[in-house]
Order: structure tokens, then C-alpha cells, then sequence
């Protein structure tokens, strides 16, 4: 591609999404397709020849629209949100085009020292303790996801320990994410040596159930290695007690890591930071700009307390990597950070939010969404033909039609088929459980209120037809 068909099909590429971002609500939300439909109009092989530009992008629409599900929607309330604001797209498209790979401090140090500078500021910015800081022993770094984040630090607190693997204990909630779970299996620890601990009548973890596990697995001569706990569990958005769980890890000397995937973008806002009461006493700590914080995927922030825990437990050195500014010991290294050894340029895109947006900016956002939770939350407590399950902390809400599983799970399919909204469901106490999840940039009231109104018909019309 020539400077000229790069600069043409740019410009053109742009204005495409800026069209696509404006009629996003014109979309079926779910995408309506039926497995196969989207390769079936793909050929058998790849072209022999080059194609135009303009032949591709215009399979864009042809092939690839009918199969997309519009996480961008004001009307999509499933799972959790995909924040992908236009500052996040061009900061990404920078990093591509840029192309560089900050493995090491060398290789781009400006992709090194933008990363570490951005994830200092969030540390002010969330109010996280100071020794996650850079200046201190601790420090940041961008992983993909908050699984990878539950990886290092399962290797982290594996690595602290140097005890026989197989002896070897983790704890988490019966609540916490699944990522849990494959880190411990990825990370060699056996995996019926994870505790999934009982919860609350919150959904939280109990720290009393966790000490009675620890001193059975003591007993029975294990070795407690590591406890996670979540800041806005994905089912109901529950809040573990960090204050009384970090306690616990530091009187049986566990390696505290605290999953603040989607939620932890709430303590932009100060009158939010109580979810993060007991932080403090975390080896570590991550949240997911690529859900609540206006930043495309992927982007996960990943804090130590130690940074020479992790690093000595991922930093292998060969020769073809040795360099005078690793050996100067005055720079990161942020291959001794993660699993991979290559790393794109992701903080580009962060700083681009962050600087666009400011924190005020980024703050609306956030409440925004909290309080049209709370609403919608009124409004349900508000109907007997519903119930809420969570008072919602924050802008996941919880509820369900009274009338049983069938009735839930046939609001679900009938909504999701209309194309109008996006709904996700879970279970909770062993009931299904329809879950709203706020958090797109543009969904407004009008959106929330809508959705509630197609809620309530089509239960309406569901009970009224007997259809279940
Ligand atoms: N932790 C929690 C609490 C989540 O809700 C999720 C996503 O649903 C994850 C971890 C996984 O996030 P990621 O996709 O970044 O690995």
C-alpha cells in the first residue's frame, strides 16, 4: 500500500467507524446470526492476488456487520461493559502504527516510561496505596487481562514460598471469577488445592469460613499459599472484606491479590473508594480500564507491592536479550513483568483517555452509570412482579421475575431476540438471576428506561400467554 492509498484508506477506514459508532443503535444489539452463517460467505482460500481496499472494507458491511454484537450499544447490558471511546481507538491505532515492542526498556523506552508514569498517575488517581508506586520497591504494568493479572501473581506468591508445589494452598470465594481457578491450574499447583470459601448473605467471602480452611489445611500439614479477593464479583458485583481478609493473609503469611476487574474504575470517584477499604494490605491489585474506564481491550492495570517478587519469578535472561541498560539496573524491564516476552505499545491508548477525558471527565462517567443503577433498581424494587436480588454497590444491577427460572430464562431469549437491548443472566442461590450491567458511554436514561419498559412487557406478555 502506497503512502497516498494508506493516507486515502485511513481517512475512509475512520469515517466508517465514525458513521458506525453514530447509527450503533440501529443494529440488532445480539447479533442474529446462526453458527456457520458468517464463514459461509467467506471463499474457501485465501486470494492468490492482492484485493482492493475498497473490495475489503466493503465485506466489512457485507460479511462482518451481520456478526457482530454491539458492545458499543447505549442498549447493551450484558456481561459487563467494553468501554471503547474514541481517544482509546486513535491511541490504539497510534500503537499499531507505531509498531514497536517494549520488551525491554531498549526496545522503546518511551513505551516504557509513558506505562510506568500512567500507571503511577492511577494510583493517585484511584487513591491505591503509594507503595504500588514506581518510586517505592512496588510498581505497575499493563497486563492484557485480569486473567493473565491472576496468573503472575499465583507464580508470584508460588515463587515467594519455595515449598513443595504440591503442598501448596490457594483461597478465593465461591463468587470470584473463573480466572482464579485456571491460574491456579496453569501455575502448577494442584488444582483440588484451591479453596473456594463459602460466602455472605452479600455474596462476599466470609473471612471466618477462609481462617477455619486455612487451620484445617495447616492441620492436615498444607501450605496456605495465596488469597484473592474480589472488588465487584462478576455475578453480583460483591465487595470481599479486604480489611478482614488482609488480615488473615498476613497472620498466616499468604500472598494477597485483590481482582478489581470492572469495579475498581468506581474509586475515580472518592465517594466510591470505600470498595477499596483494605487495599492496602494487598500484594497485589488489578483493575480493567477495558471495562468501566472508556479504554478498548485489552487493558488491564497490574500493581505489586514488591516488584522483585514478580520479577524474580518471570525474569529469564538470554543472551540475545542482555543490553547496557538492563545491566545499568536502572530501567524496567517490563518483559519480567508478564508471561509473553513481546508487548504492544498499550499505554498510548491510556494516556490518550486519561489526558482527554481528565479525571472530572472519567468521573461523570462513572456516576452517571451508579446512579442510573440505583434508579433502575428502584424501579424494580418498585414492581411485586419482581424482586431484587443485590442492592446494587454499584452499576450491576441484580433482580429477577418472581415467577421462577422458566419465566427468567424466557424474559432473557425474548429480549435478546428482538435485537433491542442486551441482557446477561447469572445465578444466584441457585436462581437464575437477570443481570443489567451499566456502563457504556453513551447509554443514557431514555436507554435504561426503555430497557425496563421492554422488561416488564414481555414478562407482561409471557405470563399472560401462559408461554412458558
Ligand atoms: N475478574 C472479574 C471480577 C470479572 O468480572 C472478570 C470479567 O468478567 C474477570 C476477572 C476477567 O476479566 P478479563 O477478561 O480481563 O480477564
Amino acid at each position: 500500500m502506497s503512502p497516498e492509498e494508506f493516507r486515502h484508506w485511513g481517512y475512509q477506514t475512520i469515517d466508517w467507524l465514525v458513521d458506525y459508532r453514530q447509527k450503533v443503535e440501529e443494529f440488532p444489539v445480539l447479533s442474529q446470526v446462526e453458527p456457520g452463517d458468517i464463514r459461509a460467505k467467506l471463499p474457501s482460500n485465501a486470494p492468490q492476488q492482492g484485493e482492493s481496499f475498497a473490495e475489503i472494507l466493503a465485506d466489512i458491511d457485507r460479511i462482518i456487520m451481520p456478526g457482530i454484537t454491539h458492545w458499543q450499544s447505549p442498549n447493551f447490558f450484558g456481561f459487563f461493559p467494553a468501554g471503547a471511546s474514541a481517544p482509546s481507538i486513535l491511541g490504539e491505532l497510534m500503537s499499531s502504527g507505531l509498531g514497536v515492542l517494549g520488551f525491554l526498556w531498549a526496545t522503546s523506552p518511551a513505551c516504557t516510561e509513558l506505562e510506568t508514569h500512567v500507571l503511577d498517575w492511577l494510583i493517585d488517581m484511584l487513591g491505591l496505596p503509594d507503595h504500588f508506586k514506581s518510586s517505592t520497591g512496588g510498581g505497575g504494568v499493563l497486563q492484557d487481562t485480569a486473567c493473565s493479572a491472576a496468573i503472575v501473581s499465583v507464580i508470584a506468591a508460588r515463587e515467594q514460598k519455595k515449598a513443595d508445589i504440591n503442598r501448596l494452598v490457594a483461597y478465593t470465594s465461591t463468587e470470584a471469577h473463573s480466572s482464579l481457578e485456571k491460574a491456579v491450574r496453569i501455575s502448577g499447583l494442584r488444582p483440588e488445592n484451591l479453596r473456594l470459601i463459602d460466602i455472605d448473605h452479600h455474596y462476599a467471602m466470609s473471612p471466618d469460613r477462609l481462617e477455619q480452611a486455612i487451620k484445617a489445611d495447616l492441620q492436615a500439614g498444607l501450605i496456605p499459599c495465596y488469597l484473592a479477593g474480589t472488588v465487584g464479583t462478576t455475578s453480583s458485583n460483591a465487595i470481599d472484606p479486604l480489611t478482614r481478609l488482609g488480615a488473615i493473609a498476613q497472620k498466616y503469611d499468604l500472598w494477597f491479590h485483590v481482582d478489581g476487574a470492572m469495579s475498581g474504575t468506581a474509586a475515580l470517584c472518592p465517594e466510591l473508594r470505600w470498595i477499596h477499604q483494605g487495599v492496602e494490605l494487598a500484594d497485589s491489585y488489578c483493575f480493567n480500564p477495558h471495562k468501566w474506564m472508556m479504554t478498548n481491550f485489552d487493558c488491564n492495570c497490574f500493581y505489586v507491592r514488591d516488584r522483585l517478587k514478580l520479577t524474580n519469578a518471570l525474569s529469564i535472561m538470554p543472551e540475545y536479550l542482555k543490553n547496557e541498560a538492563t545491566d545499568s539496573g536502572k530501567v524496567i524491564d517490563y518483559r519480567d513483568w508478564q508471561l509473553p516476552l513481546s508487548r504492544r505499545f498499550k499505554s498510548l491508548k491510556l494516556w490518550f483517555v486519561i489526558r482527554h477525558y481528565g479525571i472530572e471527565g472519567l468521573q461523570h462517567y462513572v456516576r452517571k452509570h451508579v446512579a442510573l443503577a440505583k434508579e433502575f433498581a428502584q424501579w424494580v424494587k418498585l414492581d411485586p412482579a419482581f424482586k431484587l436480588v443485590v442492592n446494587p454497590p454499584l452499576n450491576l444491577v441484580c433482580f429477577r421475575h418472581q415467577g421462577g427460572d422458566l419465566i427468567n430464562q424466557e424474559i432473557l431469549n425474548r429480549i435478546n431476540e428482538s435485537g433491542t437491548m442486551y441482557l446477561t443472566s447469572t445465578k444466584l442461590d441457585q436462581k437464575l438471576t437477570l443481570r443489567m450491567a451499566i456502563g457504556q458511554a453513551e447509554t443514557e436514561r431514555e436507554n435504561v428506561k426503555l430497557a425496563w419498559k421492554l422488561i416488564r412487557s414481555v414478562a407482561e406478555k409471557i405470563i399472560n400467554d401462559n408461554d412458558f
